[in-house]
């Protein structure tokens, strides 16, 4: 397609990218952000190699593997039984390449120093409500009630409680709370491990390298501790000295990081959200990651997706010929693979995350014995890799 004005909702890793993606090609990007200073929400999260094609396309990832640590390996223990419950490596993949475990606010800086530095044009404090088309121009509506200009396009990258998305939201009934620490000096856990350890499903303590702690500029960890959104009131009120035996109790190891957390305050609790809408919802409005999809961070793909939509999207716009052609290829490119984790997603997440007790004893026993099988590995590989069933856009 010709250059087109191009109006992006959204600093997240969606938004930034596909900001950088279609600046590049040529096309007239302004980003609308609800917050006043744009800022990342939450600890750490895995890039996974799937992630880090996008931004090596974007000229990025040297920034980000300065600010990351490389993850090799996902380890679990099933505490009730001592039962292995997640066993992947890295290194058994086809190309092998191990995750980056990074904290959201290094993978923010990169992205926004990038627009930045391209003078991409950043309006602030406009939380998107609504918008208004007609047959030649889209135009975003905001919560201020300000006007704005026409554009040819809108991309809706404002995350998994978009005000434009499409289909239901359906809350999940586990979530977690996440806090970032310091790396200890010694410690005696897995280094370069998502490690974690579970009672049945109804617990899950879990440890990773984030790289730098963007608080202290240490190396730093990431640390999440599963829980019901309906306890939450009650973990809060029962203060941080409980919170630290719980953990510990299931994980004494985890003692050197867990002492770091001075109070509840240090703990943010994340909500999860499964829904898959739609790609676009009219001629020029269209969806890039949590807006379109969203569910569990328990495959640890949701950044990744995000990422591959910008490039995917921004490919599309460029390969074009009108609007009902980039609605077409934008769908094909991506819709095999997100329907693929979105369902894998629904399988997984109660083995890790639910009250039942045949899962997690099914996932015990399968993982345990069949997880170094030559095509389990595989599957288990490709699949945490993000690479099952994806075209790779540019
Ligand atoms: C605890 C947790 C752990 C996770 N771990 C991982 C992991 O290991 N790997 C992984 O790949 N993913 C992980 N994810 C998922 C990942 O964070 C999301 O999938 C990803 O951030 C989605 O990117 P996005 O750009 O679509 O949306 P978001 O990152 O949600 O960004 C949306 C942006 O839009 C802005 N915005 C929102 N509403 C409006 C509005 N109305 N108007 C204007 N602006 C608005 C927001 O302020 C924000 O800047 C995790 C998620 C959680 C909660």
């Amino acid at each position: 397609m010709d250059p087109q004005k191009i109006a992006i909702i959204g600093c997240g890793p969606g938004g930034l990218a596909c900001a950088l993606f279609l600046h590049q090609k040529g096309h007239a990007v302004s980003l609308f952000e609800r917050f006043s200073q744009p800022k990342p929400l939450g600890s750490g999260l895995l890039i996974q190699p799937s992630g880090q094609h996008i931004l090596s396309a974007l000229g990025l990832l040297d920034a980000i593997e300065q600010r990351a640590s490389p993850v090799h390996q996902l380890h679990g223990i099933s505490v009730a039984n001592g039962r292995r419950a997640l066993d992947m490596h890295y290194q058994h993949a086809r190309n092998p390449i191990s995750a980056l475990g990074v904290h959201r606010a290094s993978l923010f800086q990169v992205l926004m120093d990038a627009v930045q530095k391209e003078g991409i044009a950043i309006k602030v404090d406009k939380k998107l409500v609504h918008y208004e088309e007609n047959p030649s121009a889209i135009q975003p509506i905001f919560a201020d009630g300000s006007a704005t200009e026409k554009f040819d396009l809108m991309i809706d990258a404002s995350g998994a409680r978009s005000p434009l998305a499409t289909g239901n939201l359906r809350k999940l009934s586990y979530g977690a709370f996440w806090a970032t620490v310091d790396m200890p000096h010694s410690h005696a856990i897995l280094s370069h491990a998502l490690d974690q350890r579970y009672w049945h499903a109804e617990k899950m303590a879990g440890i990773m390298p984030v790289g730098i702690n963007p608080e202290t500029g240490n190396q730093g960890a990431a640390i999440f501790w599963s829980e019901q959104p309906d306890n939450v009131d009650q973990v809060i009120a029962a203060g941080i000295g409980r919170f630290r035996s719980e953990f510990c109790n299931l994980w004494p190891e985890a003692e050197p990081f867990v002492q770091q957390i001075q109070s509840m305050d240090a703990l943010t609790m994340a909500i999860y959200g499964h829904r898959t809408g739609s790609a676009r919802t009219s001629k020029r409005l269209y969806h890039v990651g949590d807006s379109w999809h969203c569910t569990s961070p328990q495959l640890g793909q949701g950044a990744n997706m995000a990422l591959i939509d910008a490039g995917a999207l921004a490919q599309a716009i460029q390969g074009a010929n009108n609007l009902d052609d980039l609605s077409k290829k934008y769908h094909q490119s991506r819709v095999f693979h997100i329907q693929l984790y979105q369902a894998l997603s629904i399988i997984f997440t109660p083995l890790y995350q639910s009250n039942s007790k045949t899962l997690p004893w099914a996932r015990d026993f399968v993982i345990d014995n069949f997880a170094r099988w030559p095509g389990v590995r595989n599957f288990i590989t490709h699949t945490v890799s993000g690479v099952l069933g994806l075209k790779f856009p540019m």
